[in-house]
């Protein structure tokens, strides 16, 4: 971000507003303060207006039938998916083990509540790896919770082939797949995906915090988290954010089709220089995020003998910002690390760093010669 003198690259973590989003989202929550289920003509427009911008989210996702509900952002929509799918009681819930503390929290909820909640096991690079969550499967599953792509490492899951498995061995089961950190990085397609419940947030694509969506997909039988006045057709009661929702939709224009297309091509020879960058410099860096099986805009990486917390607090300085593992929920000790078979050398030190087309390629070069730079002073201090 030249504008603010700093090197932003913690956009897996939040990403910086667009300023067309912002810019709507300014306009709106002035003039457009009707309450949109009030009867009057300012609030039909509204509502008509809020309509339209849920069936452009359905468009950019290529969903099937079905209906898109706003929440209040990416952990309404999984703890939603996970508590309110309908369950047989005791029955088997699967959850990859890598998913987020808002897919877990609730999981564990589950488990409280006499679920048999089982966890799938991850590969090296953070996806979930098949045979694994394979034989977790039997006939007893009624809720499987799988992410698009990893916010740690960026790894992209095969969630066609799991929903396709998991609905051969059990048909009546509900796929839910957290797309937060896929949505607007990859090109999504639900009807290709097949999943039943698709949760996405809007801060993670320059748009505005506490906003969200949960695609429903038809047939999908789901209660209600939060029950009130019966907004969004009894689904998710609460007057609407409309200047929000409007600044969804600007935000999701900015990241679906040829513009998609256009990031994804910027942020990919970012990451590939990046990549190739550190390992020129730091040849003993374990790369974590593969190149084949990732989104573009994470590199998540392990350094060796460092701690990735004392390396961040360090580029910093240089105004640098870069994430730890689980930086969206940094209060407590990333689980992650002990997941992805990494030695000893190497555990402490990962470190996410997540790119927007708001990068740019140049600032690679002076990324990394501070990240040489720091490395050799605090590898001198073997893990301080
Ligand atoms: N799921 C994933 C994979 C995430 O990375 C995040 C980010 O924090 C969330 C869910 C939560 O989304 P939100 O911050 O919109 O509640």
């Amino acid at each position: 971000m030249k504008d603010k003198g700093i090197i932003y690259l913690d956009n897996a973590a939040t990403t910086p507003v667009s300023e067309n989003v912002a810019k709507v989202i300014r306009e709106s929550i002035k003039a457009d303060f009707f309450n949109p289920s009030a009867l009057y003509a300012p609030s039909v427009k509204i509502a008509t207006d809020i309509k339209r911008v849920r069936d452009e989210i359905k468009l950019a996702m290529h969903a099937p039938d079905g209906e898109l509900y706003f929440t209040s952002g990416g952990t309404e929509a999984n703890n939603t998916a996970l508590l309110c799918a309908r369950k047989r009681a005791g029955s088997r819930v699967i959850i990859g083990i890598g998913e987020h503390d808002s897919v877990i929290a609730p999981a564990n909820e589950l488990k409280a509540q006499g679920f048999d909640v089982v966890f799938a096991p991850i590969n090296a690079d953070g996806s979930v790896n098949i045979r694994g969550f394979a034989e977790l499967l039997d006939e007893t599953v009624s809720l499987v919770s799988i992410m698009h792509a990893s916010n740690e490492t960026g790894a992209v899951n095969d969630v066609a082939s799991l929903v396709s498995m998991t609905k051969t061995i059990a048909p009546k089961a509900i796929f839910h797949c957290d797309g937060v950190q896929a949505f607007g990085k990859i090109p999504v397609n639900l009807r290709a995906l097949d999943v039943d419940l698709y949760s996405v947030s809007a801060h993670k694509l320059h748009g505005p915090k506490g906003m969200g969506a949960l695609f429903v997909k038809k047939g999908a039988s789901l209660k209600p988290l939060l029950l009130g006045g019966g907004q969004e057709k009894g689904m998710r009661s609460g007057t609407e954010n409309y200047p929000y929702i409007k600044g969804f939709g600007e935000a999701v224009k900015n990241a679906s089709g040829d513009k998609l297309k256009e990031n994804i091509s910027k942020i990919t020879q970012y990451q590939e220089y990046l990549r190739k960058k550190l390992l020129e410099v730091l040849p003993n860096t374990v790369i974590i995020t593969t190149q084949a099986n990732s989104v573009p805009n994470v590199l998540t990486v392990a350094f060796e003998n460092v701690r990735g917390e004392v390396l961040l607090h360090a580029l910093e300085r240089h105004g640098i910002y870069v994430g730890i593992g689980s930086a969206c929920s940094s209060h407590h000790e990333s689980r992650f690390k002990y997941l992805l078979g990494l030695d000893e050398d190497h555990r402490e030190g990962i470190v996410r760093m997540s790119m927007s087309e708001m990068n740019d390629i140049g600032e690679v070069d002076f990324v990394v010669s501070a990240i040489k730079r720091e490395i050799d002073v605090l590898a001198k201090f073997k893990r301080i």
